[in-house]
């Protein structure tokens, strides 16, 4: 029986592990709008200011602070 709650708490470790990973990931190529608020993704060679789709406007890279 200890062997399966060991499993069962290192799966649900490596999981939380990984939805971190992810997320910091995302927080690296989102950027979020300051004008409309909106977040989209860029690509990682991009330029630092990018523009807005919705409203236009121009946003600094990296300016999503992580959790
Ligand atoms: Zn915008």
């Amino acid at each position: 029986m200890m062997i399966g709650v060991l499993l069962v708490c290192c799966l649900w470790i490596w999981n939380l592990w990984r939805e971190r990973r992810r997320e910091v990931h995302r927080r690296r190529i989102a950027i979020q709008c300051r004008i409309c608020n909106c977040t989209y993704a860029i690509p990682k060679k991009a330029a630092t200011i990018t523009q807005c789709p919705s409203c236009g406007s121009h946003n600094q890279r990296g300016a999503l602070d992580p959790i």
